[in-house]
């Protein structure tokens, strides 16, 4: 299978290899497959059958192949074991009448990034091979958190790789800094920076662009790699759980093979979502994609006016991975939609003007799978509440956002009959303060306070990555200013 830019598809055609490990187009495009592959209802009838991993391989295969099956259920089986995912990975969860969680949070930060990034490290080092890559990649990550964590996790002790880390020093919470200060490994890095997650993610640009910087990596052996979210290696592993959740909900008696489903994600960047995009057009019987956002409701409006407009205030919520203006995977929606020529027009006009407007017909094609609710901050709270009341499950506040959007998609469209599976993306112990304040209204400062306040309250067991977090090792102490990044970095190898 050939993979296209979403900004130049006549132009040049890559393996999935390829794609994997240069990430980003010369043309600053994203990566497609020319087409999508199709799933019939034979195949899910043997899915159904499989574990994750097997499950997993089946998809990746349809999609990677210049890798071997027997590569990716190796890559798979390692991914996904019971020790990284001892619950399972991808468990459905009832949580009231048709309306199901797939909890995405068992991995080894509590985050469902976990879900990609235990994987994905796996197959760029196999596309180092294929592509006869004899340095080593140097990752380089500026997180506000969470993705920061996930990839330290999973990239550690991974043989061709190293990976930095930079965080802003006074710009994470004190559960993600100690998560990521405390991290395991002999080819990892995390350094503070003093500054905002801005100056961080200034910095890890301007060493990507840095001529001198890459000369000098080379001269060493390296180059340098990122683990950002418009990889196709972060998306394509994200398409098996909707797929999974549908086999599980045949295995469970809820739906019988060929039955609709409705699919509700807490979106940010636009990537889980596109995944469970991807697995419609494959084949996936789901009617309709719901797209959940909170204050930061620029999806919202696009979806429903079709004008994409940036200019607008950034709001922090209790739901921080979701505060994203620009979603930069929506791009690969337009690809799909309009093709490689308008798609760069329209990114064109977002970076120039900070807005653009597809037209009446591209409209019409995106409202046929996707709707679009957002959810202010009391109803985040007052879901994760009444939840926990009413239905005895908790969920974290990004989770809580998504049911709102599909309890309100669900009043409108009157579709209570139709499976609603909702994407739980966080552990409500990664968001414990503001899950917390929600359930009692009352505030607790202490993170870790309110880790173990938690779980006394709902007598449910903080999850294993969060466990005696305030007990362990500091590895990384340093605090650098941004403009000492690249010495830092040189003088690491
Ligand atoms: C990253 C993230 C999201 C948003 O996912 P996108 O793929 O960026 O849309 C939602 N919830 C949590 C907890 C996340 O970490």
């Amino acid at each position: 299978m050939n993979y296209v830019s979403t900004r130049s598809a006549a132009d040049k055609k890559y393996t999935s290899a390829q794609v994997i490990k240069i990430g980003l187009a010369a043309d600053k495009g994203l990566f497609l497959p020319e087409t999508v592959p199709q799933l019939t209802s034979s195949d899910i009838e043997s899915l159904r059958k499989k574990d994750y991993s097997h499950r997993a391989a089946d998809i990746l295969s349809m999609y990677l192949t210049d890798y071997t099956y027997d590569e990716l259920v190796e890559d798979c089986t390692a991914a996904y074991s019971e020790e990284s995912f001892p619950n399972g990975a991808a468990p459905i969860v009832n949580v009231h009448d048709n309306v199901y969680s797939l909890e995405l949070w068992h991995g080894p930060t509590a985050a469902f990034k976990d879900m990609a990034l235990q994987v994905m490290p796996r197959l760029l080092v196999r596309a180092l091979k294929k592509t006869g890559e004899d340095r080593t990649a140097l990752i380089l990550v500026a997180t506000s958190g969470d993705t920061g964590k996930a990839a330290l996790e999973g990239y550690r002790d991974i043989n061709g790789v190293k990976i930095s880390v930079f965080y802003p020093v006074d710009g994470v919470s004190r559960v993600q800094k100690l998560q990521m200060a405390s991290q395991k490994g002999n080819n990892v890095n995390v350094y503070a920076i003093k500054g905002n997650f801005d100056d961080a993610q200034n910095g890890v640009k301007k060493l990507f662009a840095d001529a001198d910087f890459i000369e000098k990596l080379n001269k060493k052996g390296y180059f340098p790699s990122s683990a950002n979210s418009i990889n196709w290696g972060r998306l394509v592993p994200q398409i098996v759980y909707y797929v999974s959740a549908y086999c599980d909900l045949i295995n469970e008696g809820k739906i019988v093979n060929g039955d609709k489903i409705n699919v509700c994600v807490p979106t940010g960047n636009f990537g889980n979502i596109f995944a469970a995009y991807l697995a419609k057009n494959m084949g996936l019987p789901i009617n309709k994609l719901i797209c959940a956002s909170n204050v930061n409701n620029i999806l919202t409006d696009f979806l429903a006016t079709g004008t994409y407009d940036r200019r607008r205030d950034f709001h922090c919520t209790m739901s921080p991975s979701m505060d994203i203006l620009i979603s930069s995977n929506l791009e690969r929606l337009l690809y799909l939609v309009c093709g490689s020529e308008k798609t760069k027009q329209y990114m064109e006009s977002l970076s120039n003007d900070g807005y653009y407007t597809i037209t009446p017909e591209e409209k019409a094609i995106i409202d046929r799978d996707f709707i679009g609710y957002f959810t202010n901050e009391d109803e985040t709270a007052a879901t994760v509440h009444d939840d926990l009341t009413d239905n005895s499950y908790l969920h974290d506040t990004h989770t809580a956002v998504a049911i709102d959007a599909a309890n309100k998609y669900i009043k409108e469209s009157g579709e209570t009959h139709i499976p609603m599976i909702v994407d739980s993306t966080a552990s409500p112990y990664k968001f414990a303060a503001d899950v917390l304040r929600s359930v009692t209204g009352k505030e607790v400062i202490d993170p870790i306070e309110a880790l173990d306040e938690l779980s006394e309250l709902t007598n449910t067991d903080i999850p294993y990555p969060l466990k005696n977090i305030g007990k362990r090792e500091v590895r990384f102490k340093t605090v650098i200013e941004p403009n000492e990044m690249k010495d830092t970095v040189l003088s690491s190898l």
